[in-house]
């Protein structure tokens, strides 16, 4: 449910309702707006417990969330959830593409791709160190060493680092060295991994799964969100149809979608969302036509050598004029797509709510 407060309420008031909240055995995110705070109260009311937050001192009202997901709904919370990292604002007006390659293969090469891929205007280096791969012969990651690269890249260019977490006990490894975790689409249902990254304060980049409906991916977010770390960003990056064209279709109703559902922002990821390079594009202008937050696409030197996913790889230069395109639809959306140098150096970050 959710506890909206009068205008004016005071922090004793907002502390009763903790305390009230608590002593039922409930859970409560609290979520300080510019007028008001409203309190999301989240668990299962034992049958034996009785809770009446609407009679106390600076209640409003006590509203009933309907949707399944409580924490993550915009009926909780109205306005969009913009997470900053290293300076970086996700989630605001502008559109942030996080790209590199699909495994980190070695540090020059990494660096290399980064260096390219900033120059064109990305704002996060992307990267596998473990690899979440169908067959147990192919490449599974560099692991650690490929997350000293990563950190490497990110001092080199300054970008910072987006990188699969796959594993629980990988946790505090991946977290010492990466500033968002990624949950790959093949770990969405992962539901202990989920709540320990609850519990850590790094953001999470969450992918749908390929089986998996629009509300699941909510229910997904609910897990990590009810953990304690309201920095979920979510991504659409393809489901499996019965078409066989593309390596996944690309659900692009699933941002429409999500946008009504849900304050956290949405990545989409072109690359895995079909499988080919000559379509990446295409789809990446789509996706911030369609009201996209952010692009997570993977960029190869040598598409035709990588370890992994070399098929769906852009080369830097088509990268480049990616970029150039996505900077044209983002201006017909009225956004801008974020320069990084810009967003340090202070300027207003144009929009940001
Ligand atoms: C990736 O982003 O490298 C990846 C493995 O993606 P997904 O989990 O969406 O397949
Ligand atoms: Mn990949």
């Amino acid at each position: 449910m959710i506890v909206v407060m009068k205008l004016n309420a005071s922090q004793e008031e907002k502390e009763r309702v903790y305390q009230e909240v608590r002593r039922v055995g409930l859970r409560y995110q609290a979520i300080e707006g510019v007028e008001r705070t409203v309190i999301g109260v989240i668990g299962t009311l034992p049958d034996t417990r009785k809770l009446s937050l609407d009679v106390l001192p600076g209640v409003e009202k006590v509203i009933p969330i309907l949707k399944p997901y409580k924490l993550a709904s915009r009926e909780l919370k109205k306005d969009n959830t913009i997470i900053t990292v290293n300076g970086v604002q996700i989630g605001g007006n502008r559109v942030v593409v996080a790209a590199g390659p699909c495994s980190v293969e070695d540090e020059k090469s990494l660096v290399a791709v980064a260096r390219s891929v900033k120059e064109s205007g990305a704002a996060f280096l992307r990267g596998g160190a473990f690899k979440p791969r169908t067959s147990p012969y192919s490449f599974q990651g560099h692991g650690e060493s490929a997350l000293k690269y990563l950190a490497h890249a990110r001092e080199v260019t300054g970008l910072p680092v987006v990188t699969e977490v796959m594993d629980t006990k990988d946790i505090p490894l991946v977290a010492e060295y990466a500033d968002v975790l990624q949950v790959g689409a093949r770990n969405m249902s992962n539901f202990s991994l989920l709540k320990e990254l609850g519990k850590q304060a790094k953001p999470i980049l969450l992918k749908r799964g390929r089986a998996s409906t629009v509300t699941e991916l909510l229910m997904s977010a609910e897990y990590i969100l009810s953990g304690g770390n309201m920095n979920v960003i979510l991504c659409e990056r393809g489901i499996r149809t019965f078409e066989n064209g593309t390596r996944n279709t690309l659900d692009l109703s699933a941002v429409p979608s999500l946008k009504e559902a849900t304050h956290l922002p949405v990545f989409v990821d072109p690359s895995h969302g079909t499988g080919k390079r000559d379509y990446v594009e295409a789809m990446s202008r789509a996706a911030i036509a369609s009201g996209a937050d952010g692009l997570l696409v993977e960029v190869h030197h040598n598409p035709e050598k990588a370890l992994s996913d070399g098929e769906q790889s852009l080369r830097p230069q088509d990268f480049a004029r990616l970029m150039q395109s996505v900077h044209r639809i983002a201006e017909a959306m009225g956004k801008s797509v974020l320069s990084l140098d810009e967003e340090r150096s202070g300027l207003p970050a144009a929009g940001a709510q």
